[in-house]
């Protein structure tokens, strides 16, 4: 059994997270009959590609390792990999959004996608869940996007490079058919795509913390917030969740689709934090925000210092603050940092022996 974003001793350089999971499903002995129930769309560069045939050997040979007497075939291990490709879930830390892997839910792979989606999948633990982010009429199909929402700022042709099929969906058609394409190039995300009512402000405020100066960010920020009111009522979480697409949007920008490096999450933390740091003093300047506009920012806040401090070592004294007003009001906020420090302890054992090591001091 692997842990969280470690790959098998004898894989190839740089193996994509979709050829390990081919491996696993297997070696594990599942033959490829399954993948028939499965969209298998052939990606069209995979017999130019120089390094298939090193990966499908690397594959069948694991599967002989394992006393597996009937090894797959080629097409098998072809087979397998187009599903996995087309339907697998690409799998990422709650917080910090840092791809680990990929993994296969087998009802949630019957989902379509759309680039004007009305569902959103979130994992929740080792489940995924799929939430409705718009209304939805009787007999309409659910669908969600197989592109982190950020992706869906680009533009059709863009998209088009990301997805492993040609995408018929509503919003490619008329893209198109029309001149609305040459709006999404120049980043000025068209409203009635938004992914929720929020999604304009959202997409500002994004697309301005991986741009913008912070007197920018702070700007964008306070329309957001008053754009998101209503959600940041409902949860405490939800600001955690209005914060996310900076944290996607900054993510994408600083990997450009590579491999994750220790330098890169100290870049994209600090960015968190300075964005976390901006909207809270956001929230506090604004005339009578709702009271969990002030809780979901200050647990924001905290979330990002806590992170900070547990990768770079700064700002120890804040630290602890953080740590202990989560400890006391906000304990699944410390489990979802907990969660992200076990999958990014991979790369770092210090930064989890750090939190531990902090919460011990603190008496937990
Ligand atoms: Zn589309």
């Amino acid at each position: 059994m692997l842990k969280a974003g470690e790959q098998p001793s004898d894989a190839p350089s740089d193996v994509s997270t979709e050829w390990l999971l081919t491996r696993l499903l297997l070696v594990d002995g599942k033959r490829a009959g399954w993948a028939k129930d499965y969209e298998r769309a052939p990606l069209h560069d995979l017999g130019q590609k120089p390094e298939t045939n090193e990966l499908v050997d690397w594959i069948i040979c694991a599967c002989r390792k394992e006393g597996n007497d009937a090894p797959p075939c080629r097409e098998d291990v072809i087979s397998i990999y187009w599903a996995v490709c087309n339907n697998a879930f690409t799998l990422e830390t709650l917080i910090l959004r840092a791809t680990f892997g990929s993994a296969f839910y087998a009802k949630a792979a019957y989902f379509n996608h759309s680039c004007d989606p009305n569902c959103l999948s979130l994992r929740m633990g080792g489940n995924m869940a799929i939430f409705a982010v718009k209304d939805i009429a009787k007999g309409e199909e659910l669908t969600h996007s197989y592109l982190p929402s950020v992706q869906l700022l680009r533009s059709m042709s863009e998209r088009a490079n990301l997805l492993h099929f040609e995408c018929k969906c509503p919003r490619c058609s008329l893209e198109r058919s029309s001149t609305t394409s040459a709006a999404y190039i120049t980043r000025d995300f068209p409203r009635q795509f938004a992914l929720t009512n929020q999604g304009g402000a959202i997409g500002d405020f994004k697309m301005t913390c991986v741009i913008g100066s912070d007197d920018q960010i702070h700007g964008k920020g306070v329309t957001m917030l008053e754009a998101c009111e209503d959600v940041l009522l409902e949860r405490s979480l939800a600001a955690l969740e209005v914060l996310d697409p900076c944290l996607q949007a900054s993510y994408n920008c600083i990997m450009d689709q590579q491999p994750i490096q220790v330098d890169d999450i100290f870049r994209m933390v600090r960015l968190w934090h300075s964005a976390a740091i901006s909207m809270w003093m956001t929230v506090s300047a604004l005339e009578g925000p709702p009271w969990n506009s002030r809780v979901a920012s200050r647990q924001l806040r905290d979330t990002a210092t806590i992170l900070l401090h547990v990768i770079s070592g700064e700002q120890e004294e804040a630290f602890l603050e953080a740590l202990s007003s989560l400890r006391m009001a906000y304990g699944e906020t410390l489990d979802c940092i907990r969660e992200d420090l076990a999958y990014l302890g991979v790369m770092n054992p210090e930064w989890q022996q750090r939190l531990s090591e902090a919460a011990v001091r603190l008496g937990s």
